[in-house]
This record gives C-alpha cells, structure tokens and sequence, in this order.
C-alpha cells in the first residue's frame, strides 16, 4: 500500500510541474511576441534557442512578392536584356493594392483619424476596396466603398462577401464620379467617416516606397536598370520610382497611361482627363508613355498561353509596356509589377477571346 501512495505522490508531482513549466514557457514566450513581434529566435537562456512559430496575421502576408522572369514572351529581345514580373497577385488580398490599403489603415490607427467606429470610406473600382475590406474584416474596421455601379458582379460579390458596405455612383461618370460622391458623404457627416483618400494619401506611395522598391532592389541584386509601371492612382510608380531614383539615379523610371479617357484597362487612368491624384508628380518618370487597351488584351492573352500566367488586364498593359523599353536596349534589367490575376475579369469576355 505503502508503495503504491507513494507512486502515486510522485506521478502527482511529475504532473504539477510538467503543467507549470509548460504555462510558464507559453506565457513567457507569448509575452515576448506580443511585446516585440519577434520574427527571428528568441535566447531565453544561453543554451536554450527556440524558434518561434510563424506569423499568421493576414497582414504579415502582404508583400514580398514573387519576381518572376519573362522568358517566352520576350523572344526577340537582345540575349542582355532580361523582363522581370512582380507576382502580385501573391497578396493575401489578391491584388497589389493590399500594400498601399493596409499602409493607410495603419497611419489611420497611428495618428487616431481610424477607430472609435469610425467607418472608413474610399472611391475604388475595385481591387483597393477588396484591399480595404479584406483588412478591415480582419481587424474589426467597418468599410464603406463607393464604385461606378458599371463594376463587374464578380467584384461586387467579394466586397459584399467580406462584409464592406457597397454605393454605387453614377457609370456615366466612372471613378470621378465614385470620388465626388464620397466628398460629398464625408462632407454631409464628417464624425462618421475616415476618408481613406487612396489618391492624395501619402501613406499610398510610401507603401511602395518602404516595400516593393527594396524588394525589387533585393530580388535583382541591385541589378535593375529599368522600372515600368502603368498609373492608377500613380503610388506604384510614385513610391517604387523614388526608391529606385534614391538607390540609383541612373535607374529609368517609365511610367504608362491609357491612350485616351475611354479605354478598357482597369486600374489605370486617363490622368491628363481625369481628377488628378495629390500624389502624382509629373517630374519623377523619365518618361510617359501610352497604352492601347488591345494591345494590353493581347499581352494577356499571351501571358496565359505562353507563360502559364493567368493575370488581369494591367498586367497585359505593364509588359506591352516593359517590352516597348526592353526592345530598345541591347543590355539591362526591365522590372515591371503585374498587379492582379485574371479571375476578376472572366466576365469581360472580349478579353479571352
Ligand atoms: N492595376 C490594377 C489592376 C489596379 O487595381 C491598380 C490600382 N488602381 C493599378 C494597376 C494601378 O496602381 P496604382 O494605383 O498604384 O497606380
């Protein structure tokens, strides 16, 4: 009997501490996390190294994205020129925009304009308000979006699946319109809406700035010689330009725009026709050039057949564009993003032909 209490005593206490010593191991590491955002190993004593586990936040999947070069499709070129891609479609929230949305949530917090129910609100044709609602579903925010009530069903669904309230604007008037309704809502009730602004907000550009310029510097080795990017609200070429600019000033930034106000290419804008974003300086690119919405179709088109890369319309546009710089030179490295994949434009069926 003796033997047996005494057993028993032992395997109580064996248990005690293998459940002490296991609370106090997760809380001491789960302190360290939440306090540090510890990304790399923590030491907690000389010997002992432990490995934290992943970050699993949505936001810790922004960025980072893929470059991928062009091998098929740049046949022809001269053997010292090179096409790179950014894959961005890689983005938690599918698309490019998840950099500058989830920058300008976070400068919202920071400086207190965001929180307290406040709904955040933007004009978007799409891929930003898919951006803004995939991150405030994540974080609590309530989203407001206004869109040209032409916007494909595909997208309407995905916004209203994340929860984001949707106001459709006038289609005659296109993303200008989107944008006056939503200066007109704020005015009417300034203490219920966060203007998100993607347009004028600094934090837009400064997304690229801080994340796809370095990256596209890391991921060629320091090695690009040339950057090309169509304009939507401009941060892409804005903020990837000024870094490549500051690492290098030799760097030829070219940007793109639609070859006139009525055209097919999603995302990008007519900017000498249209309401001109705050944050386009017209000094940064080398050169500006223009895109035609059949020819970008027809890059697309390529892309699928050629390259195995199923992406939207602006990224047809972004490679007729790298491609008109990449047939000019006889050596270099022409970088260019390729903003979104093909799903969200399945509808547009003169696209696929
Ligand atoms: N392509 C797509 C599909 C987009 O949604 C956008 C953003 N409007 C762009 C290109 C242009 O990017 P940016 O706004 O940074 O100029």
């Amino acid at each position: 009997m003796r033997t047996t209490s005494g057993l028993r005593d032992v395997m109580y206490a064996a248990f005690f501490i293998a459940c002490w010593s296991f609370m106090f191991n997760n809380w001491i590491i789960g302190t360290y996390y939440g306090e540090f955002e510890m990304t790399t190993q923590v030491t907690l004593k000389d010997t002992q190294v432990i490995t934290p586990p992943a970050v699993t936040g949505l936001e810790a999947l922004v960025g980072n994205t893929p470059l991928m070069q062009l091998r098929k499709v740049t046949a022809g070129l001269s053997p010292g020129v090179q096409v790179f891609a950014k894959a961005e479609w890689f983005n938690p929230g599918g698309s490019i925009k998840d950099r500058p949305a989830l920058n300008i949530i976070r400068a919202a917090l920071a400086e207190g304009s965001l929180g307290a129910g406040k709904r955040l609100i933007d004009a978007t044709s799409g891929n930003t308000g898919i951006a803004y609602a995939t991150f405030g579903a994540a974080l609590g925010i309530p989203v407001t979006l206004v869109l040209p009530a032409n916007a494909s069903r595909e997208r309407l669904t995905i916004l209203e699946s994340l929860g984001a309230e949707v106001v459709l604007s006038d289609p005659l008037e296109g993303t200008d319109g989107a944008i006056r309704q939503v200066r007109q809502m704020v005015a009417e009730h300034p203490w219920r809406y966060f203007y998100a602004n993607q347009y004028d907000n600094p934090a837009n550009w400064q997304a690229h700035y801080f994340t796809t310029g370095p990256e596209i510097v890391q991921q060629t080795q320091g090695q690009v010689t040339h950057f090309a990017a169509g304009m939507g609200t401009s941060g892409t070429l804005m903020g990837v330009g000024r870094y490549l600019k500051q690492y290098n000033p030799a760097i030829q930034i070219i940007a793109g725009q639609p070859d006139s106000p009525f055209h097919g290419l999603e995302g990008l804008k007519h900017i000498a026709s249209a309401i001109r974003p705050g944050i386009y300086a017209d000094d940064l690119a080398d050169r500006t050039l223009e895109m035609a919405t059949e020819n970008a179709y027809e890059w697309v088109r390529r892309l699928a057949r050629q390259e195995g890369l199923f992406v939207g319309i602006s990224s047809g546009a972004n490679l007729a564009l790298a491609l008109r710089v990449a047939e000019e030179i006889e050596e270099g490295v022409v970088v260019t993003v390729f903003p979104d994949a093909g799903y969200k434009y399945l509808s547009e069926a003169s696209i696929w032909g």
